[in-house]
C-alpha cells in the first residue's frame, strides 16, 4: 500500500492545484501499485508530524510531495528527521552541484546542502531542494512539479522497482463509446459476485466510458472480457488515453480516408479535438463552423425555406448542411451537426440538448438522426461531440449506422 501526502497551505487554500498527486498516482498505477490514500496537509509542524507518523504505521511506502525547499514553510524535512530520530550532515557533492548550477551566490546553498544523516538523497538536477528517502519507505519529494516528476521518473521509479517490486497483477483497460455507466454496471456487477478477485474501475467520460479491470492472473480476466466483447464489442474503440479522436485517428490513417464537418452547436469541438493529435493533417481536411443561419446559407448552401420552416436544429437543415460540406470538399467521410447546447434557445418541441446529425460516405445516403444530450453547455457540446466521433468510428469499424 502507497499513500501519497501533498503538502501546502496553498493547496488548502485551493490556490494551486494538486497536480503531483494526480501524477504520482498515475504513474504509480500505470507500474503496477497501488495507492491507497491521498491526503493534504497545512505547512504546520503538528499535522504534517501526525499524519507522517500515522502513515508510516499504516503504509508500507509513503511519499510526500512540498514543502522541501529552504524557505520558513518549508518544514517536510526537518520532521522527516525527527520522526526517524537522524542528525544532519553537510554534504559536500550537492553542495558542489548547486555551485555549478547557480554559482556561489546561491543564499539556501547550505541549507539545501545539509540533509539528514538518515537519509538516502536523490540529487535535484532541475531544482535546488533534494529528494530524500528514509528507511526505504518515506519518500519526500519537492513540490514543484518539473524538479517532483524529474526526480520521480529518474530516481524514485528504479528505487521502487528495486526495494518495492509491484505485486504481479493483471490489468486491462478498456474503452467504449456511446454508452453511459448504468449500461455496463449490471454486467460488470453479475460478474463480480462470481470472479470476486477480480476489482473493477468504472470512469465515466462524456460520452464515452472507462473500464480497468485488475486480477492476479490474465485469466481471471478472462470472463469479463468475453462477456463485455459479447454484448458491446461494437462500442470498444482502441486507444492509450481513452480519447475517441485516437481511434477515428488511427482508422482514417490506416484506410487512407479523408473528413470534413460541418459543426454548428459544438463550435469547432470536434476539430479541436481531432487536430490535438499530431498528423491529423494527413486525413483531416477541416471543419465549417457554421454558427449562424447566414453561414449555414452563404458557406454550404442551406436554403432560407429549410431554415425558416423546419429551423437550423432539424432533419432537413443538417441534410442540407451534409450535401453542402460534400459539395465544396473533396471529403471521404463527413458528419454535419446542429443543436441546442443551451442554457437558451430550448422549446417544448426542441429542448436544450437536442442534436440532428447527418453522418456518412461520399456516394452514399448519410445517417441522418436525432438525440438529446443531457448536462450543462460545456457538457452537452463534449458529450455530442465524442458520440458523433463514436458513431463515425462504428461505422468506419464495423459498418454501423450513426444512431443505431
Ligand atoms: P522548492 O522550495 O525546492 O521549490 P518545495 O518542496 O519547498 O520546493 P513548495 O514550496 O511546497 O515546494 O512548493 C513550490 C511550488 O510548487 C508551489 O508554489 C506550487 O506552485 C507547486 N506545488 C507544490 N505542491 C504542489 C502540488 N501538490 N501540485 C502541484 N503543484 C505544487
Ligand atoms: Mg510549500
Amino acid at each position: 500500500m502507497i499513500e501519497i501526502i501533498a503538502i501546502g497551505n496553498e493547496i488548502l487554500l485551493g490556490q494551486t492545484l494538486n497536480t503531483n498527486v494526480h501524477f504520482l498516482s498515475q504513474q504509480l498505477k500505470s507500474l503496477g501499485y497501488v495507492v491507497s490514500r491521498h491526503t493534504t496537509l497545512p505547512d504546520e509542524p503538528d499535522p504534517i508530524r501526525e499524519e507522517l507518523s500515522e502513515a508510516l504505521k499504516r503504509s508500507s511506502l509513503v511519499i510526500t510531495t512540498g514543502g522541501l525547499g529552504p524557505t520558513c514553510d518549508d518544514l517536510t524535512r526537518q520532521i522527516a528527521a525527527e520522526l526517524f530520530h537522524s542528525d544532519f550532515r553537510y554534504d559536500e557533492s550537492i553542495a558542489e552541484d548547486l555551485r555549478r548550477r547557480y554559482g556561489d551566490n546561491l543564499r539556501s546553498l547550505k541549507d539545501q546542502a545539509t540533509v539528514p544523516t538518515k537519509a538516502e538523497v536523490l540529487f535535484n538536477r532541475v531544482g535546488t531542494a533534494p529528494g530524500l528517502i528514509f528507511e526505504k519507505k518515506l519518500i519526500l519529494l519537492p513540490g514543484v512539479p518539473q524538479e517532483m516528476q524529474a526526480l520521480f521518473l529518474e530516481q524514485v521509479v528504479p528505487f521502487l522497482q528495486r526495494h518495492h517490486p509491484a505485486p504481479q497483477r493483471a490489468m486491462t483497460t478498456l474503452h467504449f463509446c456511446l454508452l453511459i455507466e448504468n449500461q455496463l454496471d449490471p454486467i460488470l456487477r453479475e460478474l463480480r459476485q462470481k470472479h470476486t478477485e477480480v476489482s473493477v474501475g468504472i470512469y465515466p467520460g462524456y460520452g464515452t466510458v472507462t473500464i480497468h479491470l485488475f486480477g492476479p492472473t490474465s485469466k481471471s480476466l478472462q470472463p469479463f472480457l468475453t462477456a463485455l466483447q459479447e454484448q458491446f464489442g461494437t462500442y470498444l474503440f482502441p486507444s492509450s488515453t481513452g480519447k475517441i479522436e485516437e481511434a477515428i485517428h488511427e482508422a482514417f490513417l490506416s484506410r487512407k480516408l479523408t473528413l470534413a464537418l460541418a459543426e454548428s452547436c459544438t463550435g469547432g469541438t470536434m476539430a479541436s479535438h481531432l487536430t490535438s493529435l499530431s498528423g491529423a493533417s494527413q486525413y483531416f481536411l477541416g471543419s465549417f463552423v457554421v454558427y449562424s443561419n447566414a453561414l449555414k446559407q452563404k458557406i454550404l448552401s442551406v436554403s432560407e425555406k429549410t431554415l425558416q420552416e423546419k429551423g437550423a436544429v432539424s432533419r432537413e437543415a443538417v441534410t442540407e448542411m451534409f450535401e453542402g460540406l460534400f459539395n465544396i470538399t473533396t471529403a471521404d467521410f463527413g458528419i454535419a451537426v446542429s443543436g441546442i447546447a443551451g442554457p437558451l434557445g430550448g422549446t417544448q418541441e426542441k429542448p436544450v440538448g437536442t442534436i440532428w446529425a447527418a453522418l456518412g460516405r461520399r456516394g452514399e445516403a448519410p445517417d441522418i438522426w436525432t438525440f438529446r444530450a443531457k448536462g450543462n453547455r460545456e457538457t452537452i457540446i463534449l458529450k455530442t461531440s465524442n458520440s458523433l466521433l463514436g458513431a463515425l468510428w462504428r461505422k468506419i469499424a464495423y459498418g454501423i449506422r450513426g444512431g443505431e
